[in-house]
């Protein structure tokens, strides 16, 4: 079965096409185009108008690469939620047009959901763990436990990301700024506290920026409040995450999300994860940052486990909660 997934939560818009080979999932193609605001944030309204301008090259390019064309396609999924609600619709509009007209079933998904079963679909060894999902907007640590994935913990303000790029904007790096604190903390050598903000096994980022600004307008060195921002949030993370791992006596631990990408909090959790004797676990970068290729395998796990959609139900939701998806599949 070929699953083509569209994936428009935000400022990326990617169309990934998917093939079952057994359990596992096979990324035939996986096109992904970030929008990129000439200054400041993403408005969500232009993040959208970029996603439409590109929404039909898009799909051209994945059938391409997947070397398909579209009657080959036995399923639409798309990313139903959480996110910008303009955003969303893109995707959502796209993925229901190319349903009726295929005459092929549609399902949306909910996007942190698909972080999670990505790793599980492509990584064999990655059965049952717990996900540090860590992106721009979304800062949660998930796991499954009776029939739903559960949130254990996530910010209560910003997310990870989010914290990183409002840091960058301050000191006038471009979008996205993780990439380049991440150098800039290579070359730290002193550490200067910051607000390490834990309640149960939620976090806080909005303190820590504030301090982190602070250091900056009194001119201590860029890459010593790089290195210390990296280093405070990191370890509050990989806490958290090592708590829930703790509580759900799991073994395996699962990085998601286009933080997932800084060697730093890699080596942080992993080190972590030996100490505990459990298994640490990161999909290839395409498949950790927003991408339909993570849409398309959710949306063919549910479908195969008789989840149906029709256009009526395939409204957006902004605030699609994990713990709301039922979750009939995990084995
Ligand atoms: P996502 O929202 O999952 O697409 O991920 C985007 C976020 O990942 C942005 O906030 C980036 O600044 C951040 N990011 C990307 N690469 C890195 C990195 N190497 N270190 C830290 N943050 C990163
Ligand atoms: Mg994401």
């Amino acid at each position: 079965m070929i699953c083509l997934g569209i994936e428009g939560t935000a400022h990326s818009y990617g169309v990934g096409i998917i093939t079952n080979e057994k359990k596992h999932c096979n990324v035939l193609a996986n096109i992904i185009h970030t929008y990129q605001p000439p200054q400041g944030g993403i408005h969500p309204r232009e993040a959208a108008n970029h996603h439409v301008t590109y929404a039909d090259q898009i799909i051209k390019e994945a059938l391409t690469h997947a070397h398909l064309t579209l009657p080959d396609i036995d399923l639409i999924s798309f990313s139903q939620g959480p996110g910008l609600g303009p955003c969303l619709r893109t995707a959502a509009t796209a993925a229901r047009a190319l349903a009726l007209t295929l005459n092929k079933p549609l399902i949306g998904v909910n996007h942190c959901v698909a972080h999670l079963e990505i790793g599980r679909g492509t990584i064999p060894a990655c059965t049952n763990p717990i996900l540090l999902y860590v992106s721009g907007a979304n800062t949660q640590i998930i796991g499954f436990a009776e029939g739903k994935y559960r949130v254990f913990g996530e910010t209560l303000d910003i997310g990870i990301g989010n914290c990183l790029d409002k840091f960058g904007r301050y000191v006038n790096l471009a979008f996205p700024a993780g990439p380049k604190i991440e150098t800039l903390a290579q070359q730290g050598t002193t550490y200067y506290p910051l607000p390490y903000t834990i309640k149960g096994m939620d976090v806080a980022f909005s303190g820590l920026l504030t301090g982190a600004q602070q250091y900056i307008s009194r001119h201590k060195p860029l890459k010593d409040i790089c290195y210390s921002i990296q280093e405070t949030t990191f370890a509050a993370l990989t806490e958290v995450t090592e708590r829930a791992m703790a509580h759900t006596e799991k073994k395996q631990v699962l990085l998601g999300g286009g933080v997932a990408s800084n060697t730093r909090l890699r080596d942080m959790v992993k080190t972590m994860a030996d100490e505990r004797h459990a298994q640490f676990f990161v999909p290839r970068k395409d498949l950790c940052i927003d991408n339909g290729a993570m849409i398309a395998w959710l949306g063919y796990v549910m479908h195969i486990h008789g989840h149906t959609m029709t256009i009526k139900q395939s409204k957006i939701n902004q605030r699609y909660r994990t713990d709301m998806v039922e979750v009939t599949w995990y084995a």
